[in-house]
């Protein structure tokens, strides 16, 4: 990830092994271990193209054949300092994919009813190797 005036980039490839299909959702959450979507401003679940969002709310990602996401972001919201910070935050990945906010499902505006957490990160900085 490299932070710059005017949005944060992210690069990442997730995978689950030569049989899974990674296909589902992107949060960041505002405690790493547990909790709500990450969520500064008290706003609905949304897209990552909207303006009333979770902070940490970075839509869908899908697997090529190989069972990989290849995952490209640049976000407006995010960053690696400030209220919007995301270093030490959990960073999800969902088994659904999230309905944006969208859905009419009860869990819609809270979580996009993405599903099940199935796998998990903590955004850190490391030292140079
Ligand atoms: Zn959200």
């Amino acid at each position: 990830m490299a932070g710059k005036a005017g949005g944060l980039k992210g690069v990442a490839l997730i995978g689950g092994g030569a049989n899974s299909s990674v296909a589902g959702a992107l949060h960041f959450f505002q405690d790493p271990a547990t909790g709500p979507h990450f969520n500064p401003h008290n706003k609905p679940h949304g897209a990552p193209f909207d303006d009333e969002r979770h902070v940490g709310d970075l839509g869908n990602i899908a697997a090529n054949k190989d069972g990989v996401a290849e995952v490209f972001i640049r976000d407006l919201q995010i960053s690696l300092s400030g209220p919007h910070s995301i270093l030490g935050r959990a960073v999800v990945v969902h088994a659904d994919p999230d309905d944006l906010g969208r859905g009419g499902h009860e869990l819609s505006k809270s979580t996009g009813n993405a599903g099940a957490r199935v796998g998990c990160g903590i955004i850190g900085i490391q030292s140079s190797v």
